[in-house]
């Protein structure tokens, strides 16, 4: 008999409680990733060039192990069928999942399978499972900062499974499949530029870990605000995809901060600690509200006259809308498929409030176009910044693109690396290009698509007429 796992978003061998559970059961082990046609379940463009490399890379580091990754395309609980009675499973593993279309497929898998084979699920995407974390009226967090602090109490002793380091089996054959068969890449040059910024798989993450570990988390605090400085970790891809885990991510800073291994400021360790309970917050808010991702959680939105501009949406897609710092991080997101949080804020902000466009709109963009597009953390940033989410930013709070842009970008790196046309300006007026003679220093460079101050007074009394 053969214990078969079913990766999903926990592309890793190691802290993998379904691999370490097929490996310690003592049978064979074969291993299947299934492309779920569940149609809950779109992957953005970007998203696919790297789910493309993850999972190159981990059937080389199962074929290491003498695993066979197979590679599906369909419905998960027809394709597990089929593999089960293929393969004489009988026992079959997977980590747990919380997005909507996940958890329809795992309860399909359930239902279908489970009379059959032994299904085991384990937790292992997040610190805490959503299901049993409560407040004391026992319903689920709406705001962060309780749901932070209940969080990172319980989560002290959060354990990690891994296996063996020394286990191994010898190869058994799977079925033949290809990697190529699941057509995740369509040939465009794009998705090479993308894969040119970053180093995806197990490794890359781990070294994007150690590096971060080693430099710019001593500084998180006073850099993570600043687009232009490597301040931030850019392991957003790798926690999306399971490529490193975050519960070892959290034993091993937590080892940190009581001196093992870490030696920094703890301060900059507890407020990057906070972003994960962030992530964790997204998660838990998209698994009590999973309608969430399409409607807003705060129901007054239902009324919202959202504006349908489709030309000034897609100046903001390209890059053009004659804001700078805007402008920088579309371009940004284009080119290497990531862009810096402050910027996501502020594009956001742009586009519900200055644009007036359905925040829906961006969220669909940025599914696109991110390598990090992640259903929990997609929807919670879009709502905050739209002001219609879970403990979202107030609805008056409407980002002057050019101040930020003075604020976090003073000396204007960021916006010379991606808007390279306006180099030639000066560190006081890059921020606001069109008070420049642009014709004279020979710069074609849009004029600002909407006035800032006409802009901010439209959203101001659209957001006041849901209000009453
Ligand atoms: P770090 O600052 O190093 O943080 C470490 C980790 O904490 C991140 O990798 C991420 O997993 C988590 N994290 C950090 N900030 C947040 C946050 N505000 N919300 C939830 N988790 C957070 N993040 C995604 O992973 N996928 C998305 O699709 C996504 N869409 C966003 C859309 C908007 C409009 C906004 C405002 C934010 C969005 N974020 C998203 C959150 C955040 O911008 C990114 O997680 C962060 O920029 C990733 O960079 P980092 O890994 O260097 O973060």
């Amino acid at each position: 008999m053969t214990a078969l796992v079913w990766f999903r978003r926990d592309l890793r061998i190691a802290d993998n409680p379904a691999l370490a559970a097929a490996a310690a059961s003592g049978q064979p082990v074969v291993a299947v990733y299934i492309l779920s046609t569940n149609n809950k379940a779109s992957i953005g463009s970007a998203s696919r060039v790297w789910l493309h490399a993850s999972l190159s890379d981990l059937r080389e580091s199962l074929l290491n192990l003498g695993v066979d990754l197979i590679f599906q395309c369909g419905p998960p609980s027809e394709i597990l069928r089929d593999l089960c009675a293929h393969l004489r499973v009988s026992a079959l593993h997977w980590n747990r999942e919380y997005d909507p279309a996940a958890i329809e497929d795992a309860v399909a898998v359930k239902r279908d399978l489970g009379h059959e084979v032994s299904c085991h699920s384990y937790p292992s995407r997040l610190l805490a499972e959503p299901f049993n974390f409560k407040n004391k009226s026992g319903n689920p967090y709406r705001v962060f900062t309780p749901f932070w602090k209940t969080l990172f109490d319980s989560a002290q002793a959060v354990s990690v499974e891994t296996i063996a380091p020394d286990w191994r089996q010898d190869r058994l054959p799977g079925i033949d499949s290809r990697l190529e068969d699941l057509a995740l890449l369509s040939g465009h040059p794009w998705e090479e530029k993308i894969r040119k910024y970053w180093q995806i798989g197990e490794v890359g993450a781990w070294r994007q870990f150690d590096t971060f570990l080693e430099g710019a988390i001593t500084n998180y605090d006073e850099k993570r605000d600043l687009p232009a400085v490597a301040g931030t970790s850019k392991l957003s891809p790798y926690l999306h995809f399971g490529e490193i885990s975050v519960r070892r991510i959290w034993q091993r800073l937590l080892l940190g901060m009581e001196g093992f291994e870490f030696s920094g400021n703890e301060s900059a360790v507890q407020g990057w600690l906070r972003q994960l309970g962030w992530r964790e917050f997204s998660h838990h808010l998209l698994f009590h509200f999973p309608e969430s991702a399409t409607q807003a959680l705060n129901p007054k939105f239902a009324n919202m006259a959202w504006l349908n501009n489709n030309e000034l949406v897609s100046l903001w897609q390209r890059g053009q809308t004659g804001y700078p710092l805007v402008d920088a991080g579309m371009r940004e997101l284009w080119t290497t498929g990531w862009m810096h949080n402050r910027v996501r804020m502020v594009v956001a902000s742009f586009l519900t409030k200055h644009i007036g466009a359905d925040w829906r709109e961006g969220a669909e963009w940025f599914w696109d176009t991110l390598i990090d597009a992640d259903m929990a953390n997609n929807t919670m940033g879009w709502q905050w910044v739209a002001g219609c989410g879970a403990d979202a930013a107030p609805y008056y709070r409407i980002f002057n693109p050019t101040r930020q842009s003075e604020k976090f970008d003073g000396t204007a790196e960021y916006i010379r690396r991606w808007v390279p046309e306006l180099t030639a300006l000066g560190n006081k007026e890059i921020h606001a290009p069109s008070q420049a003679n642009l014709v004279e220093n020979n710069i074609s460079y849009p004029l600002p698509c909407v006035d800032h101050k006409q802009a901010r007074e439209a959203a101001l009394v659209r957001y006041q007429s849901i209000k009453s």
